[in-house]
């Protein structure tokens, strides 16, 4: 059983992360979707608002994969993954700029747990340019961001900054 871990802010969950959690679906047996508390970024979206995210995301975009969940946890990512029996750990490349910090994390993560190892994998080029900084920026000054997040996720943003679309 290979379980892989995919962690993240997902503040909120975009397209890009649903296009990287669907190819880990298909290499991995299991794929747990791990949202991460970071201290250091204050996020838009509390915590069990983005967990949510997640799961309806998950429900609507990829109904038939039984083998992605959905998960929180606190403190070290090597020290989480050990514990749910996860081998791998995988994030998105996007651009170079995505590289240095991604390699310093996967370096010292393989220090800390050798028996884990990082997997890159690349979203198809339409979400190159996609993070969920820029979704936010555009759904707060009133801009439609479907298509590039899940219905679920489009909705919670207009809620959450009370914009209504004619
Ligand atoms: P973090 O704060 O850990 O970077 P994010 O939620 O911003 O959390 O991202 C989680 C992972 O998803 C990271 O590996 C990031 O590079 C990747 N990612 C974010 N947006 C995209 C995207 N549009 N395409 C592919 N990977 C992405």
């Amino acid at each position: 059983m290979k379980i892989a871990i995919y962690p993240g802010t997902f503040d909120p969950i975009t397209n890009g992360h649903l296009d990287i959690i669907a190819r880990s679906s298909e290499l991995f047996d299991e794929v747990i979707v791990a949202l991460a508390r970071n201290s250091q970024k204050s996020p838009l979206f509390t915590e069990p608002e983005r967990l949510m995210l997640i799961e309806r995301s998950l429900a609507e975009c990829y109904p038939e994969r039984t083998n992605i969940r959905a998960d929180a946890f606190h403190g070290l990512l090597v020290e989480y993954a050990v514990a749910k029996g996860a081998t791998a750990v995988v994030r998105g490349l996007r651009a170079m700029s995505d590289f240095e910090y991604e390699f310093q994390m996967a370096l010292m993560n393989r220090k800390l747990a050798p028996a884990l190892t990082t997997v890159f994998l690349m979203p198809h080029e339409e979400y190159t340019y996609l993070n969920s900084t820029i979704i936010r920026e555009l759904a707060r000054y009133g801009k439609d961001v479907t298509g590039f997040v899940p219905r679920a996720v489009s909705e919670a943003l207009r809620e959450k900054f009370e914009i209504k679309y004619h």
